[in-house]
């Protein structure tokens, strides 16, 4: 899950670059920033709120390739989708596009950001839409080039959302694990690894396998959780072949 902190815009200069408060919360409306600098992350929007836009423009998230920050609790009804129900009915959320942040790193926050505020304020996936939607704006601009297309984003929200949400009960008790590919250097493999652990949080291993590496993952209870966790390796481009197998021996990981 990535991760979320708040920097709270002061409610006496929220009232200045908002319509208040009360927003219905239907929609949640996403955006790119367009501001390609390097160092222009979501740090920086975060600040450039706080400190007082001087542009009349307002939004609740933004997102990069490392966090969210939150400048506006939802209840405001932000300046940022450029029509009336826009700003008094969704959530705004600005995905940054700085050169020297990773775009699929920080889709893939802002997929994980959009699961949750859908599970919090019950909007459905349907609901989630492009600023686009609302003005004609082409925005969110490289998304609507196909960067990372809008239903590679969809997919993505739907594996953020089996992670953070629900897990119906499975009578499947099997465990499994994921095996990627082969990798022609070590490097390769320990860069997927790096992924899996500390952006995933999962167990993983780097095995040998010939003069080639693979990454193995810790064991997921039951086919549709190894599935998702499949799903989600090939999402963020990790590997481009994958393969479940079955580990019922008890180990050390888990
Ligand atoms: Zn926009």
């Amino acid at each position: 899950m990535v991760v979320t902190r708040k920097k709270l815009v002061p409610d006496v200069q929220a009232n200045e670059v908002s319509y208040g408060k009360g927003n219905a919360k239907k929609y949640i409306v996403v955006h790119e920033t367009d501001n390609t600098r390097t160092g222009a992350d979501a740090d920086a929007h975060a600040r450039l709120q706080y400190n007082g836009n001087s542009r009349n423009a307002s939004w609740h998230y933004t997102v990069d390739d490392k966090e969210a920050v939150q400048s506006f609790e939802h209840a405001w009804r932000c300046w940022a989708a450029g029509s009336t129900t826009g700003n008094n009915q969704g959530i705004q959320v600005e995905v940054c596009v700085n050169s020297d942040g990773n775009y699929q790193k920080a889709m893939l926050n802002a997929a994980e950001l959009v699961a949750k505020i859908m599970k919090d304020e019950g909007i459905p996936i349907s609901n989630v839409v492009q600023h686009n939607h609302f003005s004609g704006k082409n925005c969110p601009s490289q998304m609507r080039a196909g960067k990372v297309s809008r239903s590679q984003f969809i997919t993505m929200i739907k594996n953020a959302s089996g992670n953070t949400t629900q897990q119906k009960p499975s009578t499947d008790t099997n465990r499994y694990r994921v095996l990627t590919g082969t990798y022609a250097t070590k490097q390769a493999a320990e860069n997927v690894l790096d992924v899996l652990k500390h952006r995933f949080g999962w167990v993983a291993y780097i095995e040998p396998d010939e003069a080639k590496w693979r990454v193995k993952t810790g064991t997921f209870t039951g086919m549709d959780a190894v599935q998702a966790g499949a799903n989600k390796i090939k999402t963020a481009k990790l590997a481009q072949v994958t393969k479940i197998v079955v580990n019922n021996i008890k180990d050390q990981d888990s």
